[in-house]
């Protein structure tokens, strides 16, 4: 068959794997998730941390820009809470009923002949209802989310990053043990002034670390990179979030800016809505017509992750 010939002659594939954020990349920002999480974060900031609220948006601010997650931002500046009441608090009352299924995904993602995976900052729970409600559970291989990245659920801070122990892709279907603890209280005796620092600054003081590891780090996406076994170079990464796409670019993964159809800086393409992810990539398509010649008569099995 000359096709076959072609095929194994050929240019192998440009591309191998698929890397998608997920929050606002597999869904429209207008679905008001984020929005509402946002509010639940700020909520939490004041229910759970006693922070005084006209202090919340300065800080919410300067904690997401400079530590990628607000979450990860008051863990450095020394609040102590518990991951699993966190996330409970603040994904827990968000509205997942404005997600609906999308069948033209989900058919558009399982034609595509690649590795498919999830990264996001989320917790595993999150994104196992998210994909649920997309009704996208079996388009992917496996996700790397908050507690594949940080995989010790305590709160000690450690000041070497080195000492976490990676684990293999999260399962996260089967994380059933979304159940809130008991609430722990913080010692806010010690808590870094950040909006102080900002405020004067030159002080010779260094921002505090924070223990979370999270995007946009580039550590953060090298060892999830790592975690996977996924190639950068041969991977196409989906992201509505210009700071993570340019750190996806740093680390040498090919990125798709998803929301927006302008390019930015560090973005290879730019896509509307991530339902043009093929018309927009053509190399996806032709990957996608190779295969089907070259595996003619074969049906493309996906890999899918245990419900
Ligand atoms: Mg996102």
């Amino acid at each position: 068959m000359e096709f076959e010939d072609c095929y194994r002659q050929g240019q192998r594939p440009k591309y191998e794997c698929l890397l998608f954020d997920l929050d606002d990349t597999l869904y429209p920002l207008s679905s008001g998730i984020a929005t509402a999480c946002l509010q639940n974060i700020k909520d939490y900031m004041v229910e759970k941390l006693g922070i005084d609220k006209s202090k919340i948006p300065d800080l919410c601010n300067l904690l997401y820009k400079n530590y990628g997650t607000t979450m990860a931002g008051l863990r450095a500046i020394g609040y102590d809470f518990d991951y699993d009441e966190y996330h409970s608090f603040v994904h827990g009352r968000l509205p997942y009923e404005n997600l609906k299924p999308d069948p033209v995904l989900r058919s558009r993602l399982l034609s595509l002949p690649y590795r498919k995976v999830i990264f996001t900052n989320a917790d595993g729970v999150h994104a196992a209802k998210v994909l649920h409600r997309l009704g996208l559970e079996d388009c992917f291989e496996g996700i790397i989310c908050f507690e594949t990245l940080n995989p010790i659920h305590k709160s000690a801070v450690s000041d070497d990053e080195d000492d976490i122990e990676f684990v293999g892709l999260n399962n996260t279907f089967d994380a059933a043990s979304a159940d809130v603890p008991s609430t722990n209280t913080s010692s806010n005796s010690d808590i870094f002034d950040i909006i102080g620092y900002f405020a004067q600054p030159n002080l010779g003081l260094a921002l505090p670390k924070s223990p979370i590891v999270c995007k946009p780090s580039e550590d953060a996406i090298e060892k999830a990179l790592k975690i996977a076994n996924i190639n950068a170079q041969r991977t196409l990464f989906f992201e509505d979030s210009v700071r993570n796409i340019q750190a996806g670019k740093r680390v040498g993964l090919h990125t798709v800016l998803v929301g927006n159809s302008q390019r930015v800086k560090g973005a290879d393409y730019a896509l509307e809505s991530i339902h043009n992810i093929r018309e927009a990539i053509p190399e996806l398509l032709e990957a996608e017509m190779k295969s089907e010649v070259a595996y003619s008569g074969k049906v493309a099995v996906e890999t899918s992750v245990t419900a």
